[in-house]
């Protein structure tokens, strides 16, 4: 195993690596900001390095700072969190080449998830059910892509290959704005990911965001844990997550879930991976793949037991998975309210100084952040500072214990998104279950 290892992110994520190499018995290595140095994690860690100034450009994402500090520290790996660098594959690739462990999958293949286009393609070889579609990047034709699109069938969406975080789509309902929405969409691309590939997929007009967790060791062998659905977003951001996902057969989790599993076999996939589909209709189509820990992956390790955090960290260390797929059994449901630090009705940011915080607890109740009573939430970074998890033997009594930490969770001095996620768990549709990913939005009348 490891001896000491660099986590290469802050918040949360950062304490939650920490916490799973102490419990491992490894080392660890704090790297911070200037205006960071009072993070949780930091003072937590055994060691840390200060590696710029506040701006993430300078810092959290700047590779050559980062592999310093790993170099001065003796750091054996680096494990990187989400968001930042985490699935930047130049920055595995660096890692790899300055003698470091990256704790993630190979950099190609970081890289062949990254390209949507490319990440459809091998998908649709592994047997994964995708979105209808261009089945690869659209050309200069106008004609062709006319065609394609009617073969399709209107609605259609126009994708950037290289885009993310919500960014680079566009609905066409129709052939008339079809060849400009195309350019569009191209010379945006362009700008914001360097990249001008886009591509063309069915729209789906009700769908939900159903994921699928994956496990694979460098052993040859995956496993899949699961399902969770995160339909419940705005502006593309997830805002409560659960599992198991709604109305989702056991039967239907095998298979799909045994799909993916066989699609990481296929690739070569190394360590923690989502496989994110929309899901409507009881059919399911994949979107992309994360390659990476996600912010939700609690839920699923209350409904499974199992540590994603110290799996991903023995897999890159070259340990076999701890679990058979047959040793995987789902307990109860868990629900994730992300508390972001921002006003619940017109979602600003809500930077400023955490005056009071008191977490809540009892049976059934997890909370993930490093925030404290004096903490100062930053104006420039993520606004989340908070995860808040319940687990109970139904969804209802997961719900109902969400209530109770709601009501428990005090946070002062800045506004929170706790207000919202309280009126959340009082909403008869969420109640019901599987709501779509239009949803919220809706509700709140956007
Ligand atoms: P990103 O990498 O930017 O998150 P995704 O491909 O995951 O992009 O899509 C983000 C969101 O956009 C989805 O969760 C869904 O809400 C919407 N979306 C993407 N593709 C489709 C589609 N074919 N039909 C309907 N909605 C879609």
């Amino acid at each position: 195993m490891f001896d000491k290892v660099l986590i290469a992110n802050r918040g949360e994520i950062a304490l939650r690596v920490l916490r799973a190499c102490h419990e491992m018995g490894i080392k660890t290595v704090a790297i911070h900001s200037d205006v960071d140095r009072d993070q949780k994690h930091v003072r937590l860690a055994d060691e840390s390095v200060c590696i710029g100034p506040s701006s993430s450009v300078d810092s959290y994402l700047n590779i050559p700072a980062v592999i310093s500090a790993a170099e001065v520290s003796d750091a054996v790996a680096i494990h990187p969190g989400y968001g930042f660098l985490s699935e930047n594959a130049d920055f595995a690739e660096h890692v790899a080449e300055s003698g470091f462990v990256f704790i993630g999958p190979r950099a190609e293949t970081i890289r062949l998830m990254g390209d949507k286009v490319s990440a459809i393609q091998s998908m649709q070889q592994a047997g994964v059910p995708c979105v209808p579609g261009s089945d690869g990047p659209l050309g200069d034709d106008d004609e062709t892509n006319l065609r394609i699109a009617r073969d399709i069938g209107y609605p259609i969406i126009i994708k950037a290959a290289g885009g993310g975080g919500g960014r680079g789509m566009r609905v066409v309902h129709g052939e008339a704005t079809l060849l400009n929405a195309i350019s569009l969409t191209r010379n945006e691309a362009r700008t914001a990911f360097n990249n001008d590939t886009v591509y063309m997929e069915k729209f789906l007009d009700n769908p939900r965001h159903v994921e699928f967790q994956v496990l694979a060791d460098q052993h040859g062998d995956a496993i899949h844990l699961g399902e969770r659905d995160c339909s419940m977003q705005r502006r593309h951001q997830k805002v409560i997550e659960e599992a198991p996902a709604p109305g989702i057969t056991e039967e239907l989790r095998g298979e799909i879930g045994e799909r993916c599993a066989q699609a990481c076999r296929e690739i070569g996939y190394l360590g923690a991976g989502t496989f994110e589909f929309l899901y409507q209709d009881g059919e399911f189509y994949f979107i992309e793949m994360n390659t990476r820990v996600q912010v939700e992956h609690p839920v699923t390790e209350l409904i499974t037991g199992v540590d994603i955090v110290k799996e991903q960290i023995g897999i890159a260390a070259g340990e076999p998975l701890s679990y058979r797929q047959e040793d995987i059994a789902w307990r109860g449901h868990a629900m994730e309210c992300r508390i972001n630090a921002e006003d619940p009705v017109n979602f600003m940011p809500s930077p400023g100084t955490v005056t009071a915080f008191h977490m809540p607890g009892g049976p059934g109740v997890r909370v993930d952040s490093h925030i404290y009573s004096g903490y100062q939430v930053p104006p420039y970074s993520d606004s989340m500072i908070a995860k808040l998890i319940t687990h109970g033997e139904t969804r209802d009594s997961a719900i109902a214990r969400m209530r109770g930490a709601l009501n428990e969770l005090v946070i002062e001095g800045i506004k929170t998104n706790a207000p919202l996620h309280a009126d959340l768990c009082r909403d008869s549709a969420f109640m019901a279950g599987g709501t779509n990913i239009h949803y919220l939005e809706k509700k709140l009348g956007l």
